[in-house]
């Protein structure tokens, strides 16, 4: 058996390990064991798996492999701030931030190759959608991440929270989200509760009501408008699932989770969406909600033309949402100086996503 036939073990949560093993004619524990020198052990073959049998390792070693993401490269940012570009097959690749601060230290990890929803003002949706990525490559950024970064003071891995921020629309890719999910939750892998994960979605409404359902995780909802006609041209996936719709479904997830906030992001485009009107009918529509609001000053990228909010006007909108009794914060730009923030991120190795960009008329909405 070549390598390529040989199941990768680091993208098998607990259940489907556990049916490897019964495969094999090997009792379901040992799946717990292979769980924990992979995500927590940093093994990445099986002879250092000295509490299996010498038998046991060899036939693993016939059937299957560990296989870590490739990096093409790791720049940092002056801030501490860590970009790796991971290779993706046929000249793309994707992109994780690892971005620390006091007490904690959070990685932004990507979901699918580029991404199919075309959201205006994203470097991701210019570049079009390639594939999604396994459950392997998901979960993979965050131990290639733990491997490589320097364990925290406590001893503990460096990753202590994970944010679906990075490209592409993890629902869109549910089912390799679900099972990542459940490696990140598990107690014999990352153990990471729920709290400390996020998911970051445009708003595919069915796929919300599933994930409440199947998980619970943290949601963040790229809301950017706070009228249909305006969200519409911004993320075009807003003509299928609307605004009222969207927020329907944030009610009841948060419901699920005993009222736990949902995350709004807003990205302030000047001129676009960023007027004390606008302030005002998004305060309209998360008034005494379980929500809290996100603004993110817009990163430019090439060959787009939004611009990004003035810093007093970005300072306005948020005292007049604060003042309305709602939540809500600015995001401090990281990794400016190696393009690690937020919408930046598009695998920069082939030529073909900036041919891409050039073609492309960027859409300015004035709503
Ligand atoms: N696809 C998911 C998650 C990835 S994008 C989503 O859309 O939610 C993570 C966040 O960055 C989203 O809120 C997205 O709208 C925002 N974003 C995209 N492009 C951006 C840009 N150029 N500047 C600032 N934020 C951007
Ligand atoms: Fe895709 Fe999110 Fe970018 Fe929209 S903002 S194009 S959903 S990655």
């Amino acid at each position: 058996m070549n390598n390529t036939e040989k199941v990768n073990l680091l993208g098998l949560p607990q259940s489907a390990l556990e049916n490897f093993f019964a495969g094999i004619g090997e009792k379901p524990f040992r799946a717990r064991q292979v769980l924990q020198w992979i995500h927590q052990r940093n093994a990445d073959g099986f002879d250092v798996m000295t509490d299996l049998s010498k038998s046991l390792r060899s036939k693993l070693d016939e059937s299957a492999v560990i296989q870590l993401p490739k990096p093409l490269s790791e720049q940092a940012s002056v801030d501490g701030t860590v970009k790796w570009l991971f290779e993706s097959g046929a000249g793309q690749a994707v992109e994780t931030v690892f971005i620390p601060e006091p007490g904690r230290g959070t990685l932004c990890i990507s979901s699918q190759v580029g991404c199919a929803l075309d959201c205006s003002f994203c470097a991701t949706g210019a570049q079009g959608f390639n594939r999604n990525l396994t459950t392997a490559e998901i979960v993979g950024q965050v131990n290639y991440a733990n491997r490589v970064l320097p364990a925290r003071p406590n001893g503990e891995p460096a990753v202590t929270n994970v944010v679906f921020m990075g490209m592409g629309e993890p629902l869109a890719n549910f089912r390799n989200l679900l099972a990542a999910l459940d490696l990140l939750l598990s107690d014999f892998s990352y153990g990471l509760s729920r709290r400390r994960i996020t998911v970051s979605t445009s708003g595919i409404v069915p796929q919300i009501h599933k994930l409440g359902d199947e998980c619970n995780v943290s949601l963040a909802v790229s809301l950017h408008a706070p009228n249909d006609e305006l969200r519409n041209q911004l993320v075009p996936i807003n003509r299928i699932h609307p605004i009222a719709t969207l927020l329907d479904a944030c009610w009841i997830y948060a419901a699920k989770r005993a009222n736990r906030f949902i995350t709004f992001e807003y990205v302030m485009l000047r001129d676009v969406n960023d007027s004390l009107d606008h302030a005002r009918q998004l305060a309209d529509l998360l008034r005494d909600k379980p929500a809290k609001i996100n603004l993110i000053p817009f990163n430019p990228f090439s060959g787009n033309e939004f611009r990004r909010s003035h810093a007093k006007v970005i300072g306005a909108f948020q005292a007049f949402l604060r003042e309305q009794g709602i939540v809500s914060t600015t995001r401090k730009t990281r990794g400016d100086d190696i393009d690690a923030a937020c919408g930046q991120l598009a695998g920069k190795v082939s030529d073909r996503i900036r041919n891409r960009l050039s073609e492309k008329k960027t859409k300015v909405a004035t709503a």
